[in-house]
């Protein structure tokens, strides 16, 4: 079953009744040659087992099937189920979970499902929870090596930026600190149906051994973060006395005694550097 393709798309769904749901972010793809080389880029070769996020109908399900170990599919939508049933029968080691990602527990799931073995996570992400999926999959220290995912181009482009840029954000800073982001390939709104009003693009974080820098406490450190990129236009002193609940002069001082110039935005500071504010504090 070619599952990229639009009229077996339109039959498959016409047949079981399902209508798109805007507010779960259902897009489908139906450009033949994205699955494939998602699967590809996400898995090293078939000892990797995969956890993928929103099957939707199954099509990068079989890709990941086709490659890997093992493919654990995470899918909130229950009208989808007896879809994926059809749709994934000819593979015997995919397994579809009925929950939603948000208030799953990936430890446990690794544990139970993978232990002992290579994982990584792709996907087509739902666009309306993107950032909070990829947040709670780093920030839960997962035993997992990469997470490949198809997100709005525009979050992959800030995703992606050099911490230090024009282009940096809280989020380029959160992603930096436990990953190496790297980008894929673009992928035009025309691939998805229904089609969006943005483009997308595939992006791979390389989940690190170890944080990037060293801080005393990570939840300080990221109000650290969040504060300085609250009001992007506003330098330092100003971001961070309102957003640590610190005088403005204190922070002018702890800016001198570690040669940051006082002027300084969010943007110009370096990873080293957040870390450096952060445990100042602590
Ligand atoms: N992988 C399919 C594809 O590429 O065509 C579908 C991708 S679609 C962008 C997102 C999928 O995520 C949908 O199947 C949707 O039902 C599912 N989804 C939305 N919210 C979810 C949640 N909180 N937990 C798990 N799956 C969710």
């Amino acid at each position: 079953m070619q599952l990229s393709n639009i009229g077996t798309v339109k039959e498959i769904l016409t047949r079981y009744g399902f209508s798109f749901s805007k507010s779960l972010g259902q897009n489908f793809l139906i450009n033949p040659s994205v699955c494939p080389k998602m699967a590809e880029m996400s898995i090293k070769d078939n000892t990797v087992s995969v956890i993928e996020i929103g099957p939707g109908i199954g099509v990068l399900t079989c890709e990941l099937a086709k490659r890997a170990k093992k493919v654990v599919a995470i899918e909130l939508d229950k009208r989808l189920l007896p879809v994926l049933n059809e749709t994934l029968a000819d593979f015997d080691n995919v397994k579809v979970v009925n929950q939603d990602v948000l208030k799953t527990d990936f430890h446990q799931l690794i544990r139970e499902e993978f232990p002992g073995e290579d994982v990584v996570v792709c996907a087509n992400l739902p666009y309306y929870i993107t950032s909070p999926v990829i947040m709670k999959l780093l920030e839960n220290h997962l035993p997992i090596q990469s997470i490949t995912v198809m997100v709005q181009k525009e979050t992959a482009q800030r995703m992606c930026a050099e911490v230090g840029s024009r282009v940096s954000g809280a989020v380029t800073v959160a992603v930096n600190y436990y990953a190496e982001p790297e980008w894929l390939f673009g992928v035009s709104a025309g691939s998805f149906m229904p089609a969006p009003k943005v483009d997308s693009a595939v992006i791979r974080l390389n989940v690190r051994q170890k944080p990037a820098v060293t801080v005393k406490n990570e939840k300080h450190f990221f109000l650290t973060v969040k504060s300085a990129f609250a009001q992007r236009r506003k330098t330092l002193p100003n971001t961070l006395s309102s957003g640590l609940s610190v005088p403005k002069a204190e922070i002018i001082q702890m800016l001198n005694e570690l040669s940051i110039p006082e002027n300084y935005r969010a943007e110009q500071l370096s990873l080293e550097q957040f870390a450096e504010i952060s445990n100042y504090f602590l």
